[in-house]
């Protein structure tokens, strides 16, 4: 079966279905990748809950916020997991920073893509090797970048598969569940940040606001992703 036959029988389930038939498919070639996102958290719980031998991979930049290294380890310990971290490369890292500064995303997109490339792209890329699909947890109603996206699509940038559970969630459904279910949550959610990345490229937005637009602030929404989900 490929990719679009794929989408087309999955799109319109709920999202335990998604994810069991992503399972059935691609059986130990299926890996989920968490950045400890709300939508995230509600697609741990869901595999845990099913006990689906799914691995779990995410990102440390180096940049993130205190609290979303407490939310890694409380939820290894809730669900009895491991999440495996994966880190940049150190020599690519010290390059850059030599070259540009610490702070160089401030500069241009230029530099900022650069930042992403290497604190985000590079690992990722390693994190996703070893297998065929990633779920993963985008929603369409995150942002004009995301309004676009499948259940289930090509994702040619790292050659694999990507399998959105939640594409058609609104965000009410995510917080009803994380409710329902007490899944633990960023409390930085509760503070103004509806989405969480590193903490020197994200910041609280009014409740007005898009959901992504307290990330990279400072540049057009069209140019706000990091790479991870290029289309
Ligand atoms: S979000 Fe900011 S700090 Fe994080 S990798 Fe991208 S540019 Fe670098």
């Amino acid at each position: 079966m490929n990719t679009e036959q794929l989408n087309t029988e999955l799109e319109g389930k709920d999202a335990e279905s998604i994810i069991r038939r992503a399972w059935e498919t691609f059986g130990p070639g299926l890996v989920f990748a968490t950045s400890l996102a709300a939508e995230d958290q509600v697609i741990t719980d869901i595999i845990a809950r099913n006990k689906w031998p799914i691995p779990f991979v995410t990102l440390d930049t180096g940049r993130l916020f205190p609290e979303t290294y407490a939310l890694l380890a409380e939820t290894e310990k809730r669900y009895g997991i491991r999440i495996q971290v994966f880190f940049p490369d150190r020599a690519a890292v010290e390059a850059m920073v030599a070259e540009k500064g610490i702070n160089l995303f401030y500069e241009s997109i230029e530099n900022r893509k650069r930042c992403c490339h290497v604190r985000k792209i590079e690992p990722l890329q390693r994190a996703l090797a070893p297998y065929r699909a990633w779920l993963c947890g985008l929603r369409r109603e995150q942002s004009v970048t995301r309004a676009a996206i499948q259940t289930v699509e090509d994702d040619a940038a790292n050659g694999k598969v990507k399998i959105n559970p939640l594409a058609a969630w609104s965000e009410p459904q995510v917080w009803g569940y994380i409710a329902a279910r007490q899944v633990p949550y960023n409390p930085l959610h509760d503070q103004g940040f509806p989405s969480i990345g590193c903490a020197g490229c994200t910041r609280a937005v009014k409740r007005t606001e898009d959901v992504r637009s307290g990330r990279w602030w400072w540049e057009q929404p069209e140019h706000k992703e990091c790479g991870l989900h290029g289309r």
